[in-house]
């Protein structure tokens, strides 16, 4: 994911908005069980500001993840905004993110690795498929959003249980 800023240095002061769509890469997020179902969209709009370029923006896309509770796949929407600098090229430097800065090489700054941090960060440490999921029975199995089992689920607090032993 590149943005090419030719246009705007040979219009300093100006600004210059790009839209970028590209397929998520399932390869770098597999790892944490989910995967892409939906393209990964870009809109951003950057500012020559004479020493630095300022960017800002918003990237949405959408996943597919798992929920602990139930272990069922649902779609999971991301919609985050960027702001990020971008500074010139210094010799023997190459294209990294430098905090939130992004270096331009050759008129071109590459966009991927941000974009990916903020997805990463973006997804939910504990996916639920939704707030109240009753996950599965613990007996049986059965997913609980969907049917209730007869199970009797026997909770026994060991506090009560003490308690019990007294009267
Ligand atoms: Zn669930
Ligand atoms: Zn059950």
């Amino acid at each position: 994911m590149k943005l090419n800023l030719k246009t705007l240095k040979l219009h300093p002061r100006e600004s210059v908005s790009f839209h970028l769509e590209e397929p998520g890469d399932n390869s770098l997020i597999k790892d944490i069980g989910a995967c892409f179902a939906d393209i990964i969209g870009v809109d951003i709009v950057i500012r020559d500001n004479d020493t630095v370029y300022e960017a800002l923006g918003r990237l949405y896309t959408s996943l597919k993840l798992s929920c602990s509770r139930c272990l069922e796949d649902f779609i999971y929407n991301i919609e985050a905004e960027m702001a990020f600098d971008i500074v010139e090229e210094e010799q023997n430097q190459e294209s990294r993110v430098i905090d939130d800065m992004l270096v331009l090489v050759k008129d071109e700054v590459d966009i991927q690795p941000l974009v990916y941090e903020i997805i990463f960060t973006e997804i939910p440490f504990i996916p639920l498929c939704q707030e109240g999921c009753r996950g599965l029975c613990p007996v049986c199995g059965q997913n609980r959003n969907q049917d209730q089992c007869s199970c009797q689920e026997k909770i026994i607090d060991p506090r009560w249980e003490k308690l019990k032993n007294y009267t």
